[in-house]
């Protein structure tokens, strides 16, 4: 676990002295969960979302994309739910002063309980071997069944209380599981309160004439109001799906652990519009499709997961998330929810505007059903940071950190460097850049040792590096260095961008 939160730790400073991400107004000791994206995080962050928008929207013909304002009517805010339900249940611990989300303190407990279960079962399978079955020790093992039904009872008393709001049972539930304050160690809490985390600001000139108004905490009701206006303009016929990416907001209770939970982020989301009845097919068709995505960025497959819900949100009959192995272990990374026809009928309740299609093979209106994938930009920054991370001892002893970013995300697709800074080579290494950038971001550097520029690019994720020296003069070969494995050759200048463009489609 120290390992773990190391790496979190390395990935923060690493992500700070190489330009990726800062804290946000830092010169006035930074503003809590939020942060900015520096020279280079804003590249690879981009590289993210057009990746997603072209395997979302580019590849399929029949998802378009939009993008709408984060202002929105605020009536919008009351139909979808999230003035009246979009609330966390929060604690203070009197001592320490911390907060805590209540249902979260609880969930932990729950987290504990299940690894106590999962070391009987390693326990159990070194001492049985290859005859263990893990199934049937589940099943029969005497501390491993109390520990599940201890954690039954507790979901049973959880999910209720917070489906009726009921804080006293959860404050109740807190007391009797006797969870105690990570940081103070004390039982010493105060009430659970509800707390709505709906940022509000007023739009209007004057105080009187002013209406509240709310920063969006998700883009997907941009999508939603969107619905009837892109459906006619584009003559979608369902299924189709609108995207967008956007800034959310959320004023989090506990937010911690980098850009993993922040009060400002990016959400990439897609509305999928279906005949009513046929949202189950759907569900299990994105669920697998958006799993494909995650692999097709090379990323192991042993590192996501999938965790289907128990507890469902108001709007949901199905949802899932995908787990990433985040430092902190597993953690939602992206949710594939079955959303029936929540939102499409309550806006048309609250509008009084019919939000109907009709489906000409049926011959029939109806209101069309939704699935939705919805994965946060910066968890997948994170996500592809805390894969790409890598410190490595090399042979020659000595160490290098090296990020192996699938080389479609890099920053940059390849650095140029003259050995010298003279004898006629920054001249030809600017040559050799302006032929390849407006194909690939690249960079140009003639300061340090080379040995000093490869690390530094390979700190960057840069997938290549080209060096141009004194021979390169006589017959236009360079050296091409690759990131992972390190090894240079010597090729034809002109070879350059087609090394570059194979690997990006690897
Ligand atoms: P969590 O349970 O972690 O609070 P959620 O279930 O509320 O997340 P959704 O409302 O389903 O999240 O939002 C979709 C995605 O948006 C999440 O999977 C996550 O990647 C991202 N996201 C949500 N809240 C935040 C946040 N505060 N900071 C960064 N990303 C977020």
């Amino acid at each position: 676990m120290a390992q773990q939160e190391d790496l979190l730790k390395n990935i923060i400073s690493h992500a700070k002295e190489y330009g990726f991400v800062f804290q946000s107004s830092e010169i006035y000791d930074g503003l809590s969960a939020v942060y900015d994206y520096a020279q280079n995080g804003a590249e690879l962050k981009k590289n993210i979302r057009d990746y997603w928008w072209k395997a979302m929207v580019q590849m399929h013909d029949n998802i378009v994309g939009i993008d709408s304002a984060i202002f929105m009517h605020p009536t919008v805010w009351k139909a979808s739910g999230h003035v009246d339900a979009f609330n966390d249940p929060m604690i203070d611990n009197k001592d320490s002063k911390k907060r805590y989300r209540a249902d979260v303190l609880v969930e932990d407990h729950i987290a504990k309980i299940e690894a106590k279960i999962a070391k009987e079962i390693t326990k159990a399978s070194k001492r049985f071997g290859d005859s263990f079955d893990e199934q049937q020790f589940r099943e029969t093992n005497p501390r491993v069944l109390a520990n599940l039904e201890k954690i039954e009872g507790i979901k049973k008393r959880l999910y209720p209380a917070m489906d009726e709001n009921d804080m006293e049972a959860i404050k109740l539930l807190i007391e009797d599981l006797g969870i105690a304050c990570p940081v103070s160690g004390s039982r010493n809490w105060t009430e659970v309160r509800q707390f709505n985390l709906m940022f509000s600001t007023q739009m209007g000139s004057t105080a009187e004439g002013a209406s509240e108004i709310f920063l969006r905490p998700e883009t997907a009701q941009g999508i939603f109001v969107n619905y009837l206006n892109v459906q006619k303009t584009g003559r979608m016929k369902i299924p189709f799906g609108i995207a967008q990416t956007g800034k959310a907001f959320r004023n989090e209770i506990v937010a911690r652990q980098f850009i993993f939970r922040m009060r400002e982020f990016e959400q990439m989301e897609m509305q999928f519009f279906v005949r009513p009845g046929e949202e189950m097919k759907w569900y299990e068709y994105w669920k697998e499709e958006r799993m494909n995505w995650h692999k097709s960025l090379g990323i192991p497959a042993e590192k996501y997961r999938f965790h289907d819900h128990d507890k469902l949100a108001h709007y949901a009959n199905a949802a899932a998330d995908i787990e990433f192995e985040f430092p902190m272990g597993f953690k939602e990374l992206e949710g594939i929810h079955s959303r029936t026809d929540f939102d499409l009928s309550a806006h048309e309740e609250f509008s009084g505007k019919k939000l109907r299609y009709h489906d000409p093979e049926l011959n029939k209106s109806y209101v069309p059903y939704v699935v939705e994938t919805s994965i946060g930009l910066d968890r997948m920054f994170l996500a592809v940071l805390t894969f790409a991370y890598t410190e490595e001892m090399l042979e020659d002893g000595s160490n290098r950190v090296v990020l192996k970013l699938p080389p479609i995300l890099s920053p940059y697709k390849v650095a140029v460097f003259p050995l010298l800074k003279k004898a006629g080579l920054p001249e030809k290494a600017h040559e050799i850049l302006d032929g390849l950038k407006s194909d690939y971001m690249c960079f140009y550097e003639e300061k340090d040792s080379i040995g000093k520029r490869y690390r530094r690019h390979d700190a960057l994720g840069t997938p290549y590096c080209v060096t141009v020296d004194h021979q390169t003069l006589e017959d236009n070969t360079v050296t091409i260095r690759e990131r992972d494995s390190m090894k240079q050759e010597r090729v034809k200048i002109e070879e350059v961008s087609g090394i570059i463009a194979a690997r990006l489609k690897a």
